[in-house]
């Protein structure tokens, strides 16, 4: 996802409802955010949305193409102050927000960054990779949707994000939103180097823990934080060719 600041979308001004006083959550103005997208169809299900995407992620995928947001120091580009006055005027208008990144539940502030925005009305959905468990579980009464990336197998994940623990919080993130059966969308990025036989290894992984929303998309190798990733030489549908897609009750390929 590329961050947009600022852009120029045009909302429509059918069914505008006069301005409600935003309620203030004071940690809210504390979220460091890296980028703000005013209105989207694709990055919540069914909802047109903002996205707010927040600065900072402990991981460092090699296929990450969000690099202006991983680190955590950076400057704001953008307010939660401004992002507040922008929703006052949207409800009625949008169906809700988006956090995305970066990795949103990094930040201690985005409990109360989502707390003002269910009090403005808007449903709440999360982009996340699930790198921090405990605080995903602590926020799911916030959460309407959940778009969860599962990288790899557990033991797989390191050789992708360069942290050491990544598998394990990532799939624990998995259990914890399974079992609080939140709407959920799976999504993997498929290693350029992977085989058909690994890509199904994963998906019926991820179908065995129950995961009936998945979405599968081609590695970007021209944006990687990598710059030695190269594109995979099979066609797409050859990659997936050994997945049971049936075993899911909705399956996606993204950016084929
Ligand atoms: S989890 Fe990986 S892909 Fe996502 S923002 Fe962090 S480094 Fe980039």
């Amino acid at each position: 996802m590329t961050p947009l600041v600022s852009p120029s979308q045009t909302i429509p001004t059918a069914n505008r409802q006069t301005p409600r006083a935003p309620v203030r959550a004071p940690d809210a103005d504390k979220l460091r955010i890296g980028g703000f997208t005013r209105l989207t169809t694709i990055d919540f299900p069914g909802e047109l949305a903002a996205v707010v995407f927040c600065q900072g992620c402990p991981w460092r995928c090699r296929y990450c193409h969000n690099a202006d947001l991983l680190d955590a120091r950076a400057a704001p580009r953008v307010q939660w102050s401004d992002i507040r006055g922008f929703l006052q005027h949207r409800i009625g208008l949008l169906d809700g927000v988006v956090f995305s990144g970066g990795e949103p539940t990094a930040q201690g502030a985005l409990d109360a960054a989502m707390q003002e925005v269910r009090a403005l009305g808007f449903k709440v959905g999360l982009h996340t990779s699930g790198a921090y468990p405990d605080r995903l579980r602590a926020l799911l009464p916030l959460v309407d949707w959940v778009g969860l990336d599962i990288k790899a197998l557990p033991d797989d994940y390191p050789a992708i994000t360069g942290a050491p623990d990544s598998g394990r919080r990532a799939w624990e993130s998995l259990d914890v939103l399974l079992t609080a059966r939140v709407p959920l969308e799976v999504r993997t990025t498929l290693m350029p180097d992977w085989t058909p036989e690994q890509i199904a290894t994963l998906a019926h992984a991820l179908a065995d823990a129950g995961v009936k929303n998945y979405c599968v998309q081609a590695c970007d190798s021209s944006r990687a934080l990598d710059e030695t990733l190269t594109p995979s030489a099979m066609l797409m549908s050859e990659r997936i060719g050994l997945v049971e897609k049936e075993r899911f009750g909705r399956f996606v390929v993204r950016g084929d």
